[in-house]
C-alpha cells in the first residue's frame, strides 16, 4: 500500500504548472524525473510529440498491458483560489489529467515495490488528448509501434457526479464520435440600400441552420443517437451601410456510432453544397478535432468489473454511451481494450468547469484497480 502524501504533492505540482495540447514538455520532464525513482526497465520519450512511456517487464512471458494517461490541460482560466492553483492565467488542469498522471505514477511505484512477475506493463502518457490529435500521433510514431505491442489497453477518466471511487462501466460504446466543422461562405458585398446588387451569404447561412436541424432529426438515416450543435456564427461587420460579403458557421457533430457519424458528415456536406450552389455562394470547409467512437471490448470490460469487485468498489453500469468524446478511442480501435469512469464524487464541479479540481482521495483507488487489472490478466 502506497503512502500517498508524496503522490498528492506531485499531483498538486502538475496542477500548478499546466500545459495545453502540444506543449506538454515540462509535464513530461516532471514525470520522467518522478518515475525514474521507481526504476522502469525502459523509458521512451518524445512519442508523438511530448508523449512518454515507462515500461516494466516481468521475469516470464505473459500478457502485455498498456495503461494510458493524458498530459494536457485546457486553455481555460481557473477560478479556484487554493495555493496550488495554476500559475498561469490562461490554462489549467480542469479535466483531471493531473490526477490521471498521478495514478499512473503511483502505479509505477507499486510496480517497483512488487516487481511484475509475468508479462509487461507500459504506462503511456499521451499528449494532446483534448484536441483529439495525440493518440493518432502516438500510434503513428515508430517509437511506439517498435516498442509497445500491447495485448490489451486500458484507460480511466475521473467522472464528477458519481460516488467517489465508484467504477462506471459501459459494456459496449463508452463515448461518442465527434468532429468540428467550419464552413466559410463567400458572397459579394454591396450598399445596404441595394442588397440585390451584391450577394449576401445571409440566406445560405439561415438555410444551413435549418438543414443542420432537419438532418439530425432525420431518424431513418441513423441507427442511433446523432447531434449537431451550432457553436459559432458570424456574418458581415457592424457597418450599417454595407450588405455583407462573408459569413461563417461552425458546428460540432456527434454520434454514438462511427457509421452514423459518416452519414451525418455526408448529409451535412451535401446540404452545404446544394444550398451554396442555389444561392451562388462560394464556400470552403474544414474538419477539426475529430474523435472516433470508443468501443469497449468484452473481455477487457469483464476484467475491469472483476478488478472493481476485488478492489471493493461499487460498479455503476451505464445504459447509454457518454455524449462526449475520448481520444483513447484510437487505441481501442487498434487493440482490444476498454475505458472506464472512476467516480470523482457527487459534490465535484463538472469537467472543464473553471472551478473543477481532481479529488486526491481517488488516487489510491485508481492505482488499486489498475494493479488488479494487471494481476487478473496475468494471474
Ligand atoms: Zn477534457
Ligand atoms: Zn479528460
Amino acid at each position: 500500500m502506497t503512502n500517498s502524501a508524496h503522490l498528492i504533492s506531485f499531483r498538486k505540482e502538475l496542477h500548478a504548472y499546466p500545459e495545453i495540447a502540444g506543449q506538454e514538455k515540462s509535464t513530461a520532464d516532471r514525470l520522467k524525473r518522478f518515475i525514474a525513482a521507481y526504476k522502469p526497465d525502459k523509458v521512451i520519450d518524445r512519442i508523438g510529440g511530448h508523449g512518454i512511456a515507462f515500461i516494466f517487464k516481468g521475469k516470464v512471458p505473459g500478457k502485455k498491458i498498456m495503461f494510458r494517461a493524458d498530459l494536457d490541460a485546457l486553455p481555460i482560466k481557473e477560478i479556484s483560489e487554493f495555493d496550488y492553483r495554476s500559475v498561469f492565467s490562461d490554462r489549467a488542469h480542469l479535466c483531471g489529467h493531473d490526477g490521471h498522471m498521478t495514478i499512473l505514477a503511483g502505479l509505477a511505484e507499486e510496480l517497483n515495490n512488487n516487481r511484475p512477475l509475468k508479462g509487461e506493463i507500459s504506462l503511456l502518457f499521451q499528449p494532446s488528448e483534448e484536441t483529439g490529435e495525440g493518440a493518432a500521433l502516438v500510434l503513428h510514431d515508430d517509437k511506439f509501434t517498435g516498442s509497445i505491442k500491447p495485448d490489451y489497453v486500458f484507460a480511466l477518466h475521473n467522472l464528477p457526479g458519481f460516488q467517489a471511487s465508484s467504477v462506471i462501466i459501459n459494456e459496449n460504446i463508452f463515448s461518442s464520435a465527434s468532429v468540428g466543422l467550419t464552413v466559410c461562405l463567400h458572397g459579394k458585398s454591396s450598399h445596404a440600400a441595394e442588397p440585390a446588387m451584391g450577394n449576401s451569404p445571409v440566406k445560405a447561412l439561415s438555410r444551413l441552420l435549418d438543414a443542420v436541424q432537419t438532418i439530425q432529426e432525420g431518424k431513418e438515416s441513423f441507427k442511433d443517437f446523432v447531434l449537431g450543435t451550432i457553436v459559432h456564427i458570424s456574418l458581415g461587420e457592424k457597418r450599417f451601410g454595407t450588405s455583407p460579403e462573408y459569413g461563417e458557421i461552425s458546428m460540432t457533430l456527434r454520434a454514438y456510432r462511427d457509421e452514423d457519424m459518416e452519414t451525418l458528415k455526408t448529409e451535412i456536406l451535401d446540404a452545404v453544397k446544394q444550398i451554396c450552389e442555389r444561392e451562388k455562394i462560394r464556400f470552403e470547409y474544414e474538419w477539426k478535432e475529430e474523435f472516433l467512437s470508443l468501443e469497449n471490448a468484452p473481455y477487457p470490460v469483464e476484467i475491469i468489473k472483476r478488478a472493481a469487485r476485488v478492489s471493493g468498489f461499487k460498479i455503476i453500469r451505464m445504459d447509454e454511451p457518454f455524449k462526449w468524446s475520448e481520444d483513447f478511442s484510437h487505441f481501442a480501435k487498434k487493440f482490444p481494450g476498454a475505458m472506464f469512469g472512476l467516480g470523482a464524487g457527487t459534490g465535484q464541479a463538472a469537467l472543464h468547469n473553471p472551478d473543477y479540481d481532481f479529488p486526491d482521495e481517488i488516487i489510491q483507488s485508481g492505482i488499486d484497480i489498475l494493479m488488479n487489472i494487471y494481476r487478473l490478466i496475468n494471474e
